[in-house]
This record gives structure tokens, C-alpha cells and sequence, in this order.
């Protein structure tokens, strides 16, 4: 096959709320799809837990409940999205969250001749979020989400992927800090809907359902924009 007629890695962003349940979806479409999680979240918190100067900058402000800046974030994006894996195509969770982080994506995008699939906005209220954020947790070792009440493990404490008993809940994941959250949402995030409209790839569902309906909405969502 030459260069012309390969077909180009897969881009899908998931947008929404913090808690709106991105981080959970996206490991159900790595697995269903076999496309690769970009979790800025996930690749803050390792830099912060490394102490690399990106992380000492983000530390205080991811434990404030505001949005790091967008240099440090496009960085640590640019170089995740250069590794080889992300040829088998990507699940962009959690970035873009301003519209100088689409603006910037775009560009790297453009680069390699590659577009946005589709941005689907996962639709929830206010409410919802609040109580899905505070029973939250993650298994340390394999990084699979948990809730207290909507996604126990089988066996309480123990992860049901890969057994381990050690399980992790995020230090901003507290009352105070995702009011913050919630706020940089609206204020910086929620534009990204209209931008993504302009451009003719924004999807929505309705994420306030269970996970395994949002789960199949979603599947739908990816056949068709990958087709
Ligand atoms: P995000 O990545 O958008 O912040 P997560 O995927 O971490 O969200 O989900 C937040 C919390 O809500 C987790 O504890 C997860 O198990 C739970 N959760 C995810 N989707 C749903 C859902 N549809 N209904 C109820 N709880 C959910
Ligand atoms: P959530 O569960 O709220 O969606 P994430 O794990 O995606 O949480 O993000 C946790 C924190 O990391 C955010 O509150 C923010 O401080 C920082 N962060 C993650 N992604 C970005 C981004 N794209 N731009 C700026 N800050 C980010
Ligand atoms: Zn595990």
C-alpha cells in the first residue's frame, strides 16, 4: 500500500464536564477499537508524580481546580502524540479544553495530513457530575475508574481487571475543588461545542444515562466517523 492510500490514524475527541465519564468510555473504546487513550489528565498527574519541571508548574494549579496552561499541556500532548502507538489512532480525553488548545491540535494535526473524526460532547448536568466525581477512585495499577455506587468492584477493594488492592482517589477530586473544576468548564471549555459545530465534527449524546448504553451510543458514534 503506498503513502497515498493508507488510510490515516483515527482522531476522536471526547468533550464534557469533568466526571461526565470521558476517562471511562475512552478505556471502552481502546478496547472495542483498538484506538489509543490521550488522557491529559492521566499524563499531568505522571508528570507531577515524576517532579519534571511541567509537573512542578502544574502541581498547584491541578490541585486549585484551574486549567494548566495551554503551552505546558500542548507540549506534553505533541510529544505523547509522536510515539508510534498513536498510529493505530487516538481517544483525545480531556484535551482540547480552550480553544487555543483546538487551535494548536489543529496545527499538529496538519502537519501530518491528519483531521478530527469526530468530537463528541457527552451531555450532563451539573448535579450528576458533582456525585459522580465524589465516589470516584482508580485502580493504582492497571488505571481502571471505579464509583462507589455506580461501578463497584465485584469483590469491595480489589480491582476486577487485574486483582490489585491498590486503590487511588484523586486529591482534587474534593467539594471545593470541582466547583473550580466546574467553573473552568463553563468558562473555558463549554466554547469548544460551538467551535467543533463550525467545523462540522461535533456529535452529542446523553451521558446521563448507564455505562453500558452511553457505552453503545458511543460505538455507533466511532463505526461511522471512522468508516
Ligand atoms: P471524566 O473522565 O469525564 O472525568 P470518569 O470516566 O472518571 O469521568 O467518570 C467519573 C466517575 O463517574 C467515575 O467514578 C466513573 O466510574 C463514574 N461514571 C462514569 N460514567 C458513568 C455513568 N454513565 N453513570 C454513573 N457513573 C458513571
Ligand atoms: P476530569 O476528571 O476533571 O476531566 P482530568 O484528569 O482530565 O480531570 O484533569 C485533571 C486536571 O488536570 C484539571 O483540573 C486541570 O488542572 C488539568 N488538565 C487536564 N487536562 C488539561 C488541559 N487539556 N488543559 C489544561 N489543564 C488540564
Ligand atoms: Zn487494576
Amino acid at each position: 500500500m503506498d503513502a497515498a492510500t493508507m488510510t490515516k490514524p483515527a482522531v476522536l475527541i471526547l468533550l464534557g464536564p469533568p466526571g461526565a465519564g470521558k476517562g471511562t468510555q475512552a478505556r471502552m473504546l481502546e478496547e472495542k477499537f483498538g484506538l489509543v487513550q490521550l488522557s491529559t489528565g492521566d499524563l499531568l498527574r505522571a508528570a507531577v508524580a515524576a517532579s519534571t519541571e511541567a509537573g512542578k508548574a502544574a502541581k498547584a494549579v491541578m490541585e486549585a481546580g484551574k486549567l494548566v496552561s495551554d503551552e505546558i499541556v500542548v507540549n506534553i500532548l505533541r510529544d505523547r502524540l509522536a510515539q508510534p502507538d498513536c498510529a493505530r489512532g487516538v481517544i483525545l480525553d480531556g484535551f482540547p479544553r480552550t480553544t487555543v488548545q483546538a487551535g494548536a491540535l489543529d496545527a499538529l494535526l496538519a502537519e501530518s495530513g491528519q483531521g478530527i473524526n469526530a468530537a463528541i460532547n457527552l451531555e450532563v448536568d451539573d448535579a450528576a457530575m458533582v456525585t459522580r466525581i465524589s465516589g470516584r477512585f482508580t485502580c493504582g495499577d492497571c488505571g481502571e475508574g471505579y464509583h462507589d455506587t455506580f461501578k463497584a468492584p465485584v469483590v469491595a477493594g480489589t480491582c476486577d481487571k487485574c486483582g490489585s488492592t491498590n486503590m487511588k482517589r484523586r486529591a482534587d477530586d474534593n467539594a471545593e475543588t470541582v466547583a473550580s473544576r466546574l467553573v473552568a468548564y463553563h468558562e473555558q471549555t463549554a466554547p469548544l461545542i460551538a467551535y467543533y459545530k463550525a467545523r462540522d465534527v461535533l456529535k452529542s449524546i446523553d451521558a446521563m444515562g448507564d455505562i453500558d448504553t452511553i457505552a453503545a451510543d458511543l460505538a455507533a458514534i466511532v463505526k461511522q466517523a471512522t468508516a
